[in-house]
């Protein structure tokens, strides 16, 4: 059996270990020139690290088995997270009940509300009752107005913009759930975890057992479309020429697997068109010096164009580095938003003036060196009764699978789910032989 896989992601490559283990002759098409998708690394002064920042959660069954597997388990670190909020020109400690309590721009009747609201959604196991519930409606009527507009409309606003109104209450509770499950007993301090030498070496490892086990990853090589025979998969044309295959797993965005199959029935393709994305744009800095004492800064201030100040060196520290300090600036945009055309240079100029309000030392000449990464299909929008819009992996077309981001739900987006799609999508096809 011979099976295309578009997309060399981290989906794509589980999926294509996998089959290859199964004795299945695999062959990965990436558009990028290099793997990992989402989670590719670039060169930061010496060392690789991820384009847009990760971590993982303790709860990540998935990508932590994996991790396992390739060998890699003795890299994995747990450390411990500092978070913080930044509201209206201070930056508040956001870790333990403790700072909640602590926290000013709350009355104390929210900061309890807040506090028991997010004990419930840790501990509520079904989500299914707030599917038809937005979030914005859920959250004023029980944690209220006020805490509301201080802490959740700010975040709800970055990353889903215009659209952050239609958001289910599910997705919330997918977030909340998953990260106060990556915390210690009681709640007091979170740990999170990174692969000491980056998440990179997850793709590295997965394409050298795809190739020791005879598949083909073939880099810099856009499939442009899926071509059918008797109604089934038959040819994958990429800009290099057409193949022939038996089955064909797509882990590309949902519009774009639309528009490469014009066959598709009209059921099937409204799933598809149904769902809309967010771009993420992320500017990564490389600084003399540290900028703040945090990992982590959500920022609660709308006239920020940034909605976080995630500072990796004090994750991991700057030794990883040569020193230096490393800090994500990160955007969730439409597609039509005026910042997706600007170039780094725009960029470090727009955002620097910020950025004494994080640490009143700073100064320009503390940028050593800039990049900027963009992924148009970074985060779907996921409205009310998303369930009904889920479009299953097998497509109405035989031998033809999807395995993407859109279809992680209620849980959001990432690599472990990825990685459970991969999964998922193999055995389908393991098992159709
Ligand atoms: C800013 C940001 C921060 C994140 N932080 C975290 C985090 O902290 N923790 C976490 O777990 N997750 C995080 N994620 C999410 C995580 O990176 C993704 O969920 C995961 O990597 C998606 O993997 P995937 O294989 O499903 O999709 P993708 O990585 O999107 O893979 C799809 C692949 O298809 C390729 N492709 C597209 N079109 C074609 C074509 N026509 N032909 C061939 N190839 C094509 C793409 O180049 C890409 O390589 C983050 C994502 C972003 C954007």
């Amino acid at each position: 059996m011979e099976v295309a896989i578009i997309g060399g992601g981290i989906a794509g490559l589980t999926a294509a270990y996998r089959l290859c283990r199964q004795g299945v002759r695999v062959t990965v098409f990436e558009k990028d020139s290099q793997p990992g998708g989402q989670l590719a690394t670039f060169n930061a002064n010496g060392a690789p690290l991820e384009r847009f920042y990760h971590h993982i959660f303790r709860g990540d069954k998935d990508v932590i088995g994996l991790i396992e597997e390739l060998g890699l388990g003795p890299r994995l670190r747990w450390l411990p997270s500092t978070v913080a909020f930044h509201h209206a020109g201070r930056t508040y400690p956001f870790v333990t009940p403790g700072d909640l309590l602590r926290f000013a721009p709350l009355s104390p009747l929210d900061r309890l509300r807040l506090g028991l609201v997010t004990l419930y959604l840790q501990r509520q196991r079904n989500w299914r009752p707030l599917e038809s519930i937005p979030a914005r409606e859920w959250l004023v009527k029980y944690a209220g107005k006020r805490a509301y507009s201080v802490v959740w409309e700010p975040l709800l606003q970055s990353k889903f913009g215009e659209k952050a109104g239609e958001v289910t209450m599910a997705w919330f509770w997918g977030r909340i759930h998953v990260r106060l499950g990556s915390r210690g007993e009681g709640m007091r301090h979170e740990v999170l975890g990174y692969l000491d030498g980056s998440f990179g070496q997850i793709t590295d490892g997965l394409a050298r057992r795809i190739n020791e086990g005879g598949g083909k990853i073939a880099l810099s090589t856009p499939a442009k479309r899926i071509a059918l025979g008797d109604g089934r998969v038959a040819e994958v044309e990429t800009v290099k020429g057409s193949l022939p295959f038996d089955a064909v797993i797509a882990t590309i965005a949902s519009d774009s697997f639309a528009e490469m199959v014009p066959e598709m029935p009209p059921d099937y393709r409204d799933k598809l068109r149904a769902v809309s994305y967010q771009t993420a744009q992320c500017l990564v800095l490389k600084l003399k010096n540290r900028l703040t004492p945090f990992y982590w800064v959500n920022v609660g201030d709308p006239s920020m164009p940034f909605l976080a100040v995630v500072e990796h060196t004090n994750f991991m520290p700057p030794e990883n580095y040569a020193g230096k300090h490393i800090v994500y600036l990160p955007q969730y945009l439409d597609s039509s938003s005026p910042w997706l055309q600007m170039d780094k240079k725009q960029l470090v100029e727009r955002f620097s003036p910020f950025l004494a309000r994080f640490n009143p030392a700073f100064t320009n000449d503390w940028v050593e060196q800039s990049f900027l990464f963009r992924e148009p299909s970074a985060q779907p929008v996921v409205p009310v009764n998303y369930s009904r819009l889920l479009p299953p992996h097998q497509t109405p077309i035989a031998g033809l699978y999807l395995a993407n981001t859109t279809q992680i739900y209620p849980e959001d987006r990432g690599i472990n789910y990825s990685v459970r799609l991969g999964n998922r999508v193999s055995e389908l096809i393991v098992d159709s032989r």
